[in-house]
């Protein structure tokens, strides 16, 4: 034993004296060789099997493709911090932070800042007053159908109902149903809606959340906490298709579940089954596709999808939030569609977000689950703690009441007529959109409808133009709509507000693609001379965003956005 030489001498002896009584040295020696031998086998047995899984998912060309990728990032990444670059970098991304203050930030004389409790509290009219001013604030116009997405309104009606309901719940908070039978009531009821209009079979169940990604974190929580009970899983996994919505990859960071990125390339953007079922392995916990992406606004090939998790024995979550009240009606309302919903028996878990076109206030969706042995799985319970038996469905304590009031009273105005006539409204405005890019002699040259959309989004790219700044270009013309990357492109997620500006919206962009075109031609014609002159900010972010192996840059960047959002 060379070790027992370095130890203290007290140990020593003791040690010396087993090891020569008798047989006991023998046996001390043998197990300790046993012992590491078996610690030697199992780390071995560890890394192969890991080894062997990542070779089974991404195959030697896509493992070979993942190191280049992570060694170009680490290198990049060390370039970043290397003693010039690194200042110059800071001061770029501090200039770039402090424009973003001065157009976020309003400043300058005649700006008042609150910045402690008004000493004195104000009258009622001076609060209001200052309300109105706050609302006022210079915007980019969604009440003119300008913005894309963000703003699901339901009408001016509804609006003023919603604002009702809240009047009548204000301090109400669900954590105590019997202080608020009512709230408990709606909640339910709100759930039981949603689920009949998911096709749920007998038993399935539901929670109402606060958004969208709190429900895609639900259904995450659920999945890995299920595989830990069930299969003793405690190196989680998750299959996305990459145009998943992020709020997945948030799952993956806070509850600690590797995420597996399945690549969704032209001519459908669709993630290939076969890529996914080569990712499964025994620690995968959840699979999930999307009806439809954000990016794109294109259902996966759910069907297969569920197929594949029935066969394999797992949870298969389907992300309707965008969806929500469009997709489950397109075919009452005469459109195509695919099969998404419970109907597929693969399917365990749906995000359905009420405040998308549910018209329902901001702060409201629900998730879904085929029977409470999934959803039990997301609660929250602590039979011993010192404040009482405590037990919440979600991550919130304390829930708003009046949200849960707004909701429901959007959803039972509305009823399946008034979504039915949304469906048609706002997915005939998208196909107008998509017609036009598809068509129109000015778009149809330089511009590419992605994939093939079918509910209320429709993306596209060029192969000829920079499509930011064609993006730029419509965001001079008073729009905002959404920049994509990898590939680059543009989306329009249609709203009731766009609804009536779509004729307006296809010809600015059919001015702005004319005007954008010419440019390019000049460009060219002055041997490419004037490339990167007057980018405007999409342009110049996904630009070099884009072109960066290393992203540390841009969440410099995006963190400087979080802070300025804190500014008084
Ligand atoms: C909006 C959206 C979400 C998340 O919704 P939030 O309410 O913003 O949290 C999730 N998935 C898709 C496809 C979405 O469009």
């Amino acid at each position: 034993m060379p070790g027992s030489s370095r130890l203290p001498v007290s140990l020593r002896e003791t040690f010396n004296a087993r090891k020569n009584s008798a047989r006991g040295g023998q046996l001390a020696s043998l197990n300790v060789d046993l012992l590491r031998n078996i610690v030697f086998i199992l780390f071995v047995l560890r890394w192969t099997r890991k080894l062997f899984y990542q070779l089974k998912g991404r195959g030697i060309l896509g493992s070979s493709v993942d190191i280049y990728t992570y060694v170009r990032r680490t290198l990049y990444g060390l370039f970043l911090r290397a003693p010039g670059v690194r200042t110059k970098v800071q001061t770029q991304v501090a200039e770039s932070i402090l424009k973003l203050e001065r157009k976020l930030v309003p400043s300058g004389p005649g700006i008042t800042r609150i910045t402690e409790l008004p000493a004195q509290g104000w009258t009622e009219d001076e609060v209001r007053g200052k309300l109105d001013e706050l609302a006022q604030m210079e915007h980019t116009r969604w009440e003119d159908g300008r913005v894309s997405g963000a703003v699901y309104h339901g009408g001016d009606e509804l609006m003023k109902l919603q604002t009702e309901a809240f009047g009548k719940f204000t301090v109400s908070n669900p954590i105590h149903p019997d202080v608020f039978p009512g709230v408990r009531k709606m909640e339910a009821e709100v759930v039981a809606m949603v689920l009949s209009l998911f096709n749920a079979p007998e038993g399935a169940v539901g929670v109402t959340t606060s958004g969208g990604t709190e429900s895609i974190l639900m259904a995450c929580l659920s999945a890995r906490n299920k595989a830990y009970a069930e299969r003793g899983v405690t190196e989680p996994e998750m299959i996305l298709p990459e145009t998943a919505h992020t709020a997945f990859r948030k799952a993956g960071e806070y509850f600690k579940i590797k995420i597996h990125l399945v690549a969704c390339k032209a001519p459908s953007y669709k993630a290939q089954i076969s890529s996914i079922a080569r990712l499964v392995n025994p620690n995968t916990v959840l699979l999930v596709g999307s009806a439809p992406n954000f990016p794109h606004g294109i259902i996966d090939d759910i069907s297969s999808l569920s197929r594949l998790a029935y066969k394999k024995k797992l949870p298969l979550h389907v992300d309707c939030c965008l969806g929500s009240f469009i997709i489950p009606l397109l075919p009452k309302a005469g459109f195509d569609y695919e099969p998404f919903d419970f109907k597929l028996k693969g399917v365990t878990s749906i995000s359905c977000d009420t405040h998308k076109y549910g018209f329902a206030p901001k702060g409201n969706s629900t998730c879904l689950y085929r029977s409470d042995a999934y959803r039990k799985y997301q609660y929250f319970i602590a039979p011993d703690w010192s404040g009482g038996v405590y037990a919440s469905p979600s991550i919130a304590g304390s829930r708003p009441g009046a949200l849960i009031a707004g909701c429901w009273a959007s959803l039972v105005k509305q009823g399946e007529n008034g979504y039915i006539d949304a469906c048609h409204k706002i997915v005939g405005a998208m196909k107008k959109i998509e017609a036009a890019l598809r068509t129109h002699p000015s778009l149809s040259p330089d511009l590419k409808v992605v994939g093939k959309p079918l509910v209320s989004v429709v993306a596209f790219l060029s192969t000829t133009l920079d499509i930011y700044d064609v993006a730029d270009a419509m965001n001079e013309k008073g729009w905002h709509l959404n920049a994509l990357q990898s590939p680059p492109a543009i989306h329009v997620a249609v709203t009731l507000p766009i609804v009536a500006a779509v004729d307006q919206l296809i010809a600015d962009l059919v001015d702005v693609v004319e005007d954008v075109r010419e440019k390019e031609r000049v460009r060219i014609a002055e041997g490419g001379t004037s490339k990167g002159a007057a980018k405007g900010d999409t342009a110049a972010l996904y630009g070099v965003a884009g072109s960066l192996p290393n992203k540390s840059v841009v969440v410099d960047l995006a963190t400087g956005f979080l802070d300025t959002l804190y500014k008084t």
